[in-house]
């Protein structure tokens, strides 16, 4: 093909279990998707479920049994995790109920969606877009996909996270204000979703900072262990 420059490989996160990867189109996450992370955050009560994203190219895949190291990125002081649920989509569409949007879901995955609060807190405070905050470079590292043939459907599973070794964050993702087929239907509402998106579905309550050296472990019941080092 004719291109300019060469063009980028996408984003391919491995199949656990196969030899085969999971190309990645876009990364959706929702926001304030557990009743006490809002309250944290200063909410309360439930909102309508609201999205932002990141680049397909901010996934940091981290194979399972692995320390992957995420560079500490710039401009921030306060670098925030967020142990989440990664659900891969094999499938899309418009406008999808509930039901159609979980006949989409290919797998799932442990992730983390990294913040720069600090950033995401002065684009809050003046009325501008979270992209600073959120869409920076390593800004998603996630573990492998498992295939929902292979798991099954989750909607009761624990999440969890430790950072050098002190648990932060313990919930269960039956917890969901916004459950997984809900959240990917009202998305689907919003935009067109296509096989090989990811979304990121939120985090329970006990998000903080990390600096370089600290080492974070999420896990998800059933999709095994994410292990992430920050480093300089
Ligand atoms: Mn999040």
């Amino acid at each position: 093909m004719n291109t300019v420059f060469q063009m980028q490989a996408p984003a391919l996160v491995p199949v656990a279990g196969s030899d085969a990867s999971f190309p990645v189109r876009r990364v959706y996450c929702v926001g304030r998707n557990y009743a006490e992370h809002a309250k944290e955050m200063g909410f309360t009560g439930r909102e309508e479920p609201f999205f932002f994203s990141k680049p397909a190219d901010a996934v940091l895949f981290v194979p399972e049994g692995e320390v992957g190291e995420m560079p500490y990125p710039p401009r921030t002081s306060n670098l925030h995790y967020e142990i989440e649920l990664v659900v891969a989509l094999g499938s899309g569409g418009r406008d999808l109920t509930p039901e159609q949007a979980q006949a989409c879901i290919y797998g799932y995955a442990v992730g983390l969606d990294m913040t720069r609060r600090d950033l995401q807190g002065e684009a809050k405070k003046q009325g501008r877009p979270w992209e600073v905050g959120k869409a920076f470079d390593f800004g998603a590292p996630m573990g492998p996909i498992y295939p929902r043939e292979t798991v099954g459907t989750l909607e009761n599973a624990a999440i969890s996270l430790t950072v050098n070794g002190e648990t932060r964050q313990q919930g269960d993702i039956s917890q969901m204000i916004w459950n997984v087929a809900e959240s990917i239907s009202y998305l689907s509402g919003l935009f067109e979703l296509k096989a090989g998106d990811l979304i990121f579905t939120g985090t329970p309550e006990g998000v903080g900072a990390v600096v370089p050296g600290d080492l974070m472990v999420g896990s998800v019941q059933g999709l095994g262990e994410l292990h992430v080092k920050v480093v300089a």
